[in-house]
């Protein structure tokens, strides 16, 4: 029986994916932040509801040794756990630039580095970042959360390399808009009253990027379902695109210049 560790188990897609799994028989260490507020995952049998926080590197070694414990092995690793700060860039605090890397970037380089001992043991393993169709392209006003995306992207594809000689996997999921709380909980709004100039250019766009989290989005089953067929997915496969809008703009995206693409999206957004 398989097993697979999932960051950001509490809500959206981690908790979709962890339900998911476990629908297909696959031992699930649904990792969170608060456990303590848990009260359905963890009634089902091969689920273990455990304390992490991408942030805090012990709690990191100690869900995976726990988990170990517990099923014997983990074969796959989610690195899902992640929100977004949206605004202007001048208006972000060192503390607010700091904190995306750390939760997007950081957490998945420091969740990755934790289980790897154990699959290179194993002789085998997956690693799963979730991604976006944002690490690909880019929308306004999102510059943090894209930067962070990027990151993912070009880390997950450097690392396929390195850890194919280890037999493991690494795969990328590219989700386009999904109906999580993504917007509320996960959505932090970068404000500084004194930069003005922006103002009217900050209301229209976060208004048209809430809009657009209302239209063309996919449910977080049908990304789950995206995650688990490529952690029994044995080819070389790298990127899976899920949603009809991220399938859409990464094709217009590639058979459009930089210049023609970038008003498409100035324009739909002014
Ligand atoms: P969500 O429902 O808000 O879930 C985000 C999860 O991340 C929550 O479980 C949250 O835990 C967790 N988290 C945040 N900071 C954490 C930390 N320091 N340590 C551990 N967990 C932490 O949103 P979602 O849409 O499912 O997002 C999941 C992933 O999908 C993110 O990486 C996001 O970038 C990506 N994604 C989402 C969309 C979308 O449209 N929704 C599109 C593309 C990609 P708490 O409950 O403790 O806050």
């Amino acid at each position: 029986m398989k097993t697979i560790l999932i960051t950001g188990s509490s809500s959206g897609i981690g908790r979709a994916a962890a339900q998911y799994f476990w629908r297909q028989g696959w031992n699930v260490v649904a990792t969170m932040r608060s456990p303590e507020k848990e009260t359905e995952l963890s009634r089902l049998d091969r689920v273990l509801v455990t304390r992490l926080d991408v942030l805090e590197k012990e709690t990191i070694h100690h869900a995976i040794a726990k988990g170990i414990e517990h099923f014997g092995k983990i074969d796959v690793l989610l690195n899902n756990a992640g929100y977004a700060a949206i605004g202007a860039f001048e208006a972000a605090t060192d503390l607010q630039v700091k904190r995306q890397f750390d939760v997007n970037v950081f957490g998945t380089f420091h969740t990755t580095q934790s289980i790897l001992p154990h699959f290179r043991k194993n002789k085998g393993g997956t690693v799963i970042n979730i991604s976006s169709v944002g690490g690909r392209i880019a929308f306004p006003l999102l510059t943090l959360y894209h930067a962070s995306k990027f990151a993912v992207e070009g880390f997950s594809e450097s690392l396929f390399y390195e850890l194919a000689t280890q037999n493991i996997k690494v795969k990328v999921v590219e989700p386009g808009n999904v109906t999580t709380d993504f917007t509320g909980r996960s959505m932090e709004i970068l404000t500084d009253d004194d930069l003005d100039s922006y103002r009217t250019y900050t209301e229209t766009v976060v208004k048209k990027q809430m809009e657009s989290f209302q239209t063309n989005i996919s449910s977080p089953e049908l990304i789950a379902e995206t995650i688990y067929e490529a952690a029994i997915d044995s080819s070389d496969r790298f990127r899976y695109v899920v949603g009809e809008d991220a399938q859409f703009l990464l094709k217009m995206r590639a058979e459009s210049t930089d210049e023609h693409f970038m008003e498409v999206i100035s324009s739909n957004f002014s």
